[in-house]
């Protein structure tokens, strides 16, 4: 496994700086955001320590995904949640501020008045039109 001696969550993983794991398996790491959002935030990380998603390897990222998932449904069962929120802060312009890629698992419940993902840019999403979106479409596309 790789780890950065300087990585708060390496730490977690190597047991140097104590944490509440909640499930862990060979490739990833889940444990209680130590400033929940909602009871029973939980951060996923994977044990290699890798910066952003789009580092990822394939197995790495295949690997998160179904840790994901799985503590997901761990989360939302144990806290009766119907539902949840599950986000990453990917680089520090997106406001990541541990360097080691971690997904955010939140519980939800209606009425907790968060709402959607969608109302993190209300008031700041671009207006774009048919034209920009079809010339957005194919710089991604040949990226
Ligand atoms: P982000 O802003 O996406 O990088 O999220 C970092 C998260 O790590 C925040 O929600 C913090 O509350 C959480 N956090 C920071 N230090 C610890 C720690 N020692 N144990 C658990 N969670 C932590
Ligand atoms: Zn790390």
């Amino acid at each position: 496994m790789a780890l950065n001696d300087d990585c708060l969550f390496c730490k977690i993983i190597k047991g140097d700086i104590p944490a509440l794991k909640v499930w862990e398996d060979a490739h990833a790491l889940a444990f209680l955001d130590i400033n929940p959002l909602a009871r029973g935030h939980t951060l996923v990380i994977p044990r290699d320590h890798v910066a952003g998603v789009h580092e990822l390897t394939p197995d790495q990222a295949g690997a998160l995904g179904r840790a994901v998932t799985e503590v997901t449904a761990r989360v939302q069962k144990a806290l009766g949640a119907p539902a949840s929120s599950i986000g990453i802060n990917n680089g520090e312009d997106a406001g990541q501020e541990v360097p080691h890629v971690h997904v955010h698992v939140v519980p939800r419940a209606s009425g907790d008045g968060v709402g959607p993902f969608h109302a993190l840019f209300q008031g700041h999403a671009p207006d774009v039109g048919k034209d920009e979106l079809a010339k957005i479409q194919a710089q991604i596309r040949d990226a």
